[in-house]
């Protein structure tokens, strides 16, 4: 008997949405299995904007997928007409020598990205809602600017079910197993069979993939929306960009503009600040103590920010010892199964490109795109430093 289906993907968050789009949209019959709603807020992908940019300090060898990710995400706001990516222009700010500095300028220059180097006078120039020190610098790229995760989850879904995906919510894999020359995967109600599978699991990887042998650290970030103190004119995306700022003592904060209108608020977030958790204990509740911590950093470097706070929200990072992705075939089963987690707090901007790299790796075992930095194998029982 032939299996059910050509592939299942387990999770449809930010990546298993985008591989079940791209698997339909080639013709594979697909399932998708998740164990919350569509479009949740209890993973990775939520909290109304993401940066998007070029530049990348983390790597340069993200570059030509960051440009493969920026063609896709124009393909679905045409597939479907939902507003995805904004470039609103986005500064890199830090010391000259910061790795946010320095290594977004190096990716810059070889890989030609248009790109402007501003003093602390010209930022202040331009940005009159940030406050720079005078020996800070910013690397200005127009093309960066913000994604709606929720709408590219959306999108995402709505394509692959018109493409004819079985998307199955609330219902979570418990267990799977190998089965003749594919897989077969448990949930509490049904046992499905298939050739491949493609595991998206998120912060739900160190569960799921024990067998990769890969250490993730979850890690608590929380998203907080400030009504500025001046009303929400200066924080509108004509006038303020999108922005990472290392900090002398190498904090990170980013921020982005008002992108709902005057009654949102602007959304400001400490990258890598959060404690070690689980998706199934982490403390949603955000404390009075943590509002203060960012709104004290804010009144030096964004002082007309801290105004009002509307809303704070949790999220996950899921991290790999070295921050850099797993995306490959699984080492114990190369041949049936498909792993994607480890994003580190910097995979959104991504999720189009890691679809077709998945959809590639799961009906033809390789992909034309650069991936050899996401390899598992150099992390095998690593050390986290978290
Ligand atoms: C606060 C915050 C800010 C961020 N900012 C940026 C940014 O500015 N730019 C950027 O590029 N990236 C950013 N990121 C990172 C980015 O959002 C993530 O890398 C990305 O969303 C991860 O997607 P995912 O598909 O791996 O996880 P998720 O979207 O969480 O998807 C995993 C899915 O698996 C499902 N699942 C789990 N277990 C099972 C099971 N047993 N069966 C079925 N389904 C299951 C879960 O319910 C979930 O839906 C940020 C992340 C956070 C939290």
């Amino acid at each position: 008997m032939s299996p059910t289906y050509d592939v299942i993907v387990i999770g449809l968050g930010g990546m298993g949405s985008a591989a079940a789009h791209h698997l339909s949209a080639r013709g594979a019959r697909v399932l998708g299995l998740e164990k919350f709603g569509p479009v949740h807020n209890r993973g990775s992908s939520h909290g109304g904007s993401r940066i998007t940019r070029q530049s990348y300090f983390e790597d340069s060898a993200y570059v030509p997928l960051l440009l493969r990710a920026y063609e896709l995400y124009d393909d679905l706001e045409r597939a479907t007409g939902r507003d995805i990516a904004t470039l609103c222009g986005g500064v890199m700010l830090g010391l000259p020598d910061s790795r946010t500095v320095a290594g977004s300028l190096s990716s810059a220059r070889e890989w030609d990205l248009p790109h402007e180097m501003l003093d602390a006078k010209e930022i202040r120039r331009r940005f009159p809602t940030l406050a720079p020190k005078d020996d800070e610098v910013a690397l200005y790229e127009r093309r960066a600017g913000f994604l709606r995760p929720e709408n590219t989850v959306a999108a995402h879904l709505q394509l692959a079910t018109q493409q004819g995906a079985d998307l199955h919510f609330d219902e979570p894999m418990s267990r799977w197993e190998p089965y003749r020359d594919g897989v077969r995967v448990h949930t509490a109600e049904n046992t499905y069979t298939a050739g491949q599978l493609v595991f998206c699991p998120g912060a739900w990887a160190p569960q799921l993939l024990a067998d990769l042998r890969v250490p993730l650290s979850i890690e608590r970030q929380v998203m907080y929306w400030f009504q500025p103190k001046r009303g929400t004119d200066p924080v509108l995306p004509a006038h303020h960009p999108v922005y990472i700022w290392e900090n002398r003592a190498g904090v990170h904060v980013y921020g982005f503009p008002a992108i709902d209108g005057p009654d949102g608020g602007a959304k400001v977030a400490f990258f890598h600040k959060g404690e070690v958790t689980t998706p199934e204990t982490i403390d949603r509740t955000v404390h009075e103590d943590e509002i203060r911590a960012m709104a004290d950093h804010l009144s030096g470097c964004v002082p007309d920010l801290p105004g009002t706070l509307l809303k704070g929200v949790t999220c996950m990072f899921s991290n790999t010892a070295d921050e850099h992705f797993v995306i490959a075939r699984h080492p114990a089963h190369p041949e049936s199964v498909t792993v994607a987690c480890g994003f580190s707090g910097h995979g959104f901007k991504f999720v189009p490109v890691v679809g077709e790299i998945l959809a590639d790796l799961a009906l033809t075992g390789a992909t034309r795109h650069p991936i050899g930095l996401f390899d598992p194998a150099r992390l095998i029982d690593t050390v986290l430093p978290h």
